[in-house]
């Protein structure tokens, strides 16, 4: 069960629209995974689900302290940025677990860099650079994620 949407996203409000697409899809416990490379446009993209989410100011960049906690009063989330994450034994010490396993929103950069602990993704979003602007992938990877590729697509022009 594979289902991918690509789009080309012209540049930065493209990116932030496309998070305000996903942010409708969303439900409690959805998990998201960010990928591409340093300035691939993960941290706009989280920015475009927040602010549609209703989150007002700046979206603080977790990479010291590997998440940020939000509260809506639709759902919570968390935004987790793993490029510094170092061991698996912090990942308990930290509370990671609990989070990961809540109804929390889970919207995450560098999984690849949580390693095998990390709870699969309902939606993978995967950015390139491409002719000044950005390549996107979306990968459903549960039938949740199915549900809400679907809904993204329909309200993509
Ligand atoms: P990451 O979190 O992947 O390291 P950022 O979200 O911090 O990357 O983005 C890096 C830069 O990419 C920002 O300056 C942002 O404005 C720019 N950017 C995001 N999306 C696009 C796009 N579709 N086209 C051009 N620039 C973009
Ligand atoms: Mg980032």
């Amino acid at each position: 069960m594979t289902d991918t949407l690509r789009l080309h996203l012209p540049d930065e409000a493209a990116t932030l629209r496309l998070g305000g697409a996903l942010a409708a899809a969303l439900q409690p416990g959805t998990r998201i995974h960010l990928s591409g490379d340093l300035g691939a446009g993960k941290t706009t993209f989280a920015r475009g689900v927040l602010r549609a989410l209703g989150h007002q100011g700046a979206v603080k960049s977790p990479t010291y302290t590997l998440v940020e906690p939000y509260n809506f009063s639709r759902l919570d989330l968390h935004h987790f940025d793993f490029y510094r994450f170092g061991a698996t034994s912090e990942w308990d010490d930290a509370g990671f677990r609990e989070i990961l396993d809540s109804a929390s929103v889970c919207l995450v950069e560098w999984p690849e860099r949580a390693g095998t602990t990390l709870p699969p993704a309902d939606l993978r979003v995967e950015l390139t650079p491409c002719d000044g602007g950005r390549d996107v992938t979306l990968t459903a990877q549960s039938p949740r994620g199915e549900k809400m590729l679907a809904r993204i697509k329909a309200s993509w022009p």
